[in-house]
C-alpha cells in the first residue's frame, strides 16, 4: 500500500488530514479518535464507581460496618452499634428497588449527644470513609436564617458539592455532620414572641432540608457570586448527623427520672440509675425540654450518646486505633531509620496530663507533639537510631508553659 494512502481505521480521515496517525498491528488511529475514545473510557469509569459505590453499600452489613468503626472509635460500643444499622438502614433505604406496596422507609438521620472531643465527628469521619462518599462538616452556631448575617442553611449543600467535587450524584449520597446542633436550642421553653435569629429560626430553617427536598444551592455558596447558576440538590438521601453536647442536659434527665421514680417508684429507684452517667437514658423528650423543636427531634429519629473519655479509654486511643497517634509517630521516625519506642510510664503520663489539664483525647496529639518536637528536630540530622521516650524524659520536655499554650488552642 503506498504511504500517503495510510488512513484511520476509526474515522477513515487519511493521514495528511491528521495530526497523528498511530499504527496497530492491522490498524490505524488518528489523533482525534484517540482523544473520542479517551473520553468514552472516562465516562464510563465514572459509571462503574457510580456503580460501585451502590455494590459496596450493599456488601456491608452493621455487623461490618461496626468491625470497621472498631478499627478506628475505641469504646462508644453503643453508639457504634446504633449507627451501624442507622448508616445500613439508611442506604438500604436509598437503594430499593421502586416499589408499590405504599410502604415508605423513612430517613434514619441520627442525633448523637456527647461531651466535646468524645469522637462525634470521628464517627462521622469514618463512616463517611468507609462507604466512600462525601462529607460535609458544618458549624451549627454559624448557621442562620435567610436574610440575617451568617451562612444560609443552603450553605451547607455547597459544602456537600465541594466535598464531591461537584459531582451531583455523589453530593446527593452524601453524609452531613451538624455540629453543635445544641447551640441552636431555644434559650427558654416558652417560644419567644420576638424573632430569634439564632435558634429556633435556624431549626425551622433545617427541617425541610433533614426531610429531604429539592433545594437551589449556590455552587461557590454565600451572597458573593451573585451571578453564579444555582445547582438544584435533592436531599431525600443525604444522611444527616447531628451532634452536640448539651451541656447541662444531664440536669433535664435526672430531673425527669427522679419524676418517673416518684411515679413508679419500682421501677426507676434512685440505686438503679447510673448518676455518674446519666446520659445513657437519655430519651427525645430531654431534647425538647433543653430546647430543640419537637419536628427537629422528629427529623432526627435516631439518638443516641457517647460516653465520657476515662483515662483507659484515653490510654487506648493513644496507641489502639488503625491509625493511632503513636503508630504515626513510629512511622514518622521510621521514615528516619529511627526507631522509636515509649514506655507505659510516658503513656500514663501524658494521659494524666490530658485529664489534669481537661484537655481531653484533642489534648493528646498535642502534648505528644510537644514532647516530641525536640526529637523530631534533632535526630534526623544526628547519628543517633533510636529514641525510648521514658516518662522522665516527658517530664523534661512538656514544660509549664508548654501545657498553658496547649489549654488556649484547645
Ligand atoms: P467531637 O466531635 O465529639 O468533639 P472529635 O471526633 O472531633 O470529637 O474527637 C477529637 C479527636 O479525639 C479525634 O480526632 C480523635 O483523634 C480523638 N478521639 C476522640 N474520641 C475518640 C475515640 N472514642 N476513639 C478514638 N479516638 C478518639
Amino acid at each position: 500500500m503506498a504511504k500517503e494512502e495510510l488512513e484511520c481505521s476509526f474515522c477513515g480521515r487519511k493521514k495528511p488530514e491528521t495530526s497523528l496517525l498511530i499504527a496497530g498491528l492491522d490498524a490505524h488511529i488518528c489523533d482525534r479518535c484517540i482523544e473520542q475514545a479517551h473520553g468514552i473510557v472516562v465516562e464510563e469509569s465514572k459509571q462503574i464507581e457510580e456503580g460501585d459505590l451502590s455494590a459496596e453499600l450493599k456488601l456491608r452489613k452493621p455487623l461490618k460496618i461496626k468491625e470497621f468503626l472498631d478499627g478506628y472509635i475505641i469504646g462508644q460500643d453503643t453508639t457504634k452499634k446504633v449507627m451501624s444499622v442507622a448508616v445500613y438502614n439508611h442506604y438500604k433505604r436509598l437503594l430499593q428497588p421502586a416499589t408499590n406496596d405504599d410502604i415508605d422507609i423513612q430517613k434514619s438521620n441520627i442525633i448523637m449527644v456527647g461531651q466535646t472531643g468524645t469522637g462525634k465527628t470521628l464517627i462521622a469521619k469514618t463512616i463517611a470513609r468507609m462507604l466512600n462518599v462525601p462529607l460535609a462538616i458544618v458549624d451549627a452556631t454559624v448557621l442562620t436564617e435567610a436574610g440575617y448575617v451568617g451562612e444560609d442553611v443552603e450553605s451547607i449543600l455547597t459544602r456537600l458539592l465541594q466535598a464531591a467535587d461537584y459531582n451531583l450524584d455523589k453530593a446527593q449520597k452524601g453524609i452531613v455532620f451538624i455540629d453543635e446542633i445544641d447551640k441552636i436550642a431555644r434559650k427558654s421553653d416558652n417560644p419567644s414572641i420576638t424573632r430569634d435569629v439564632s435558634g429556633e429560626g435556624v431549626q425551622q430553617a433545617l427541617l425541610k432540608l433533614l426531610e429531604g427536598t429539592v433545594v437551589n444551592v449556590p455552587p461557590k455558596g454565600g451572597r458573593k457570586h451573585p451571578d453564579q447558576k444555582f445547582i438544584e440538590v435533592n436531599t431525600e438521601n443525604i444522611l444527616f448527623i447531628a451532634g452536640g453536647a448539651f451541656d447541662g442536659i444531664d440536669r433535664v434527665i435526672s430531673k425527669r427520672l427522679n419524676m418517673q421514680a416518684v411515679g413508679y417508684s419500682a421501677s426507676m429507684s434512685e440505686d438503679v440509675v447510673d448518676q455518674e452517667h446519666l446520659l445513657q437514658y437519655i430519651i427525645p423528650k430531654d431534647l425538647k425540654d433543653f430546647g430543640l423543636i419537637p419536628e427537629i427531634i422528629g427529623r432526627l429519629p435516631v439518638l443516641t450518646y457517647m460516653n465520657p473519655l476515662d483515662a483507659e479509654t484515653l490510654r487506648a486511643i493513644l496507641t489502639e486505633p488503625k491509625n493511632a497517634i503513636i503508630k504515626q509517630y513510629k512511622k514518622l521516625f521510621e521514615m528516619d531509620d529511627i526507631d522509636f519506642s515509649i514506655t507505659d510510664g510516658a503513656l500514663n503520663f501524658i494521659v494524666g496530663k490530658a485529664i489534669e489539664y481537661k484537655l481531653g483525647a484533642r489534648g493528646l496529639r498535642s502534648l505528644c507533639e510537644e514532647i516530641l518536637t525536640d526529637a523530631m528536630f534533632e535526630l534526623p540530622s544526628s547519628d543517633e537510631k533510636t529514641l525510648n521516650v521514658t516518662r522522665a524524659y516527658a517530664e523534661t520536655k512538656l514544660t509549664k508553659t508548654a501545657i498553658k499554650k496547649l489549654k488556649v488552642v484547645s
